[in-house]
C-alpha cells in the first residue's frame, strides 16, 4: 500500500500525540519520535495489505494498551469502526484525549478484562477481524480473541520471527477454540528493526461456552 503525503501527515501527528501522552503515563518503552514512527506506527500499518481487510466493517484491537495497531489502522480505515479494549483504564483514557486531539471518530473504547468481554453478548462474536500485538502468547490470546471474532472472521497477531515453540503449545487452544492457521505474513520494518511477522488465523467453528474461562485462568491455566 502506498500512503498518501495527508496520510503520512496525520500519522506523524500521531506520533506526536502519543508521545506527548507517554511522556505523561509510561504507555509504551517508545519515547522518541524515531522509535514511535517505526515500533509503533510502521508496525501497525504493516497489516494493511492483507485482503481480509477489505470487506471489514468491525474491528476490536485487543490489549491496545496506548492504542497500536489501533489507532494507525483506523487513521487509515476511516470507515471501519474499531473497538480498543484494554483493562488499564488509563491507557483507555489516553487513547481518548488522543482521538479528541486529532479528531478520530471511528473509535469506540471499552475499558474491562477481555474474558469479561468476550462473555458479554454485546460483544461474543460481533467483531469480523480481531487485531493483538504484545498481549499473550498465542494460546492465551486465542482465548481472549476467539469469542468475539464473527464465524468465518480473522484473528491477527503481531509476532517476532521466533515463535515455534509458541506455536506448538497452541495446538490445543486451536483446535478448541476453532481457529486454523492459515499464514504468517512476513514483513520487514527499516534499519535495524529486521523482519516480523503477523499471523493469521481464522475461526471455522462455534466455541464452547465455557470461553473464555474467568478472569485470570487463560493466562494462569493456559490451553496445553
Ligand atoms: N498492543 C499494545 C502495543 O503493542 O503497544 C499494548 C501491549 S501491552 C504489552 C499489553 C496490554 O494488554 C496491556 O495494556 C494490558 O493491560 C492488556 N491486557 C493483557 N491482558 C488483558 C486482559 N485479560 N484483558 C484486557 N487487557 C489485557
Amino acid at each position: 500500500m502506498t500512503i498518501s503525503p495527508d496520510l503520512e501527515k496525520r500519522l506523524h501527528e500521531l506520533c506526536t500525540c502519543f508521545l506527548e501522552e507517554n511522556a505523561k503515563l509510561n504507555l509504551s518503552a517508545f519515547r522518541t519520535e524515531e522509535n514511535c514512527w517505526v515500533g509503533n506506527v510502521l508496525d501497525s500499518v504493516a497489516a494493511i495489505d492483507l485482503e481480509l481487510f477489505a470487506g471489514a466493517k468491525n474491528i476490536a484491537d485487543i490489549g491496545t494498551g496506548g492504542g497500536f495497531p489501533l489507532l494507525p489502522l483506523a487513521l487509515l480505515m476511516p470507515e471501519t469502526k474499531f473497538t480498543g479494549i484494554d483493562s488499564t483504564q488509563k491507557k483507555i483514557d489516553a487513547i481518548g484525549r488522543i482521538c479528541d486531539a486529532m479528531d478520530i471518530q471511528n473509535i469506540q473504547l471499552l475499558s474491562g478484562r477481555l474474558e469479561d468481554i468476550g462473555r458479554d453478548s454485546a460483544f461474543r462474536e460481533q467483531f469480523d477481524v480481531v487485531t493483538a500485538r504484545a498481549v499473550a502468547p498465542l494460546n492465551t490470546l486465542l482465548e481472549y480473541a476467539s469469542p468475539l471474532v464473527k464465524m468465518r472472521g480473522h484473528i491477527l497477531c503481531w509476532k517476532s520471527m521466533t515463535i515455534d515453540q509458541e506455536l506448538k503449545d497452541s495446538l490445543l487452544a486451536r483446535a478448541e477454540l476453532s481457529c486454523t492457521l492459515e499464514k504468517g505474513y512476513e514483513y520487514e520494518l527499516p534499519g535495524d528493526w529486521g523482519k516480523r511477522q503477523i499471523l493469521v488465523l481464522s475461526k471455522r467453528g462455534k466455541i464452547g461456552k465455557k470461553y473464555p474461562r474467568e478472569v485470570g485462568i487463560p493466562k494462569k491455566t493456559p490451553l496445553l
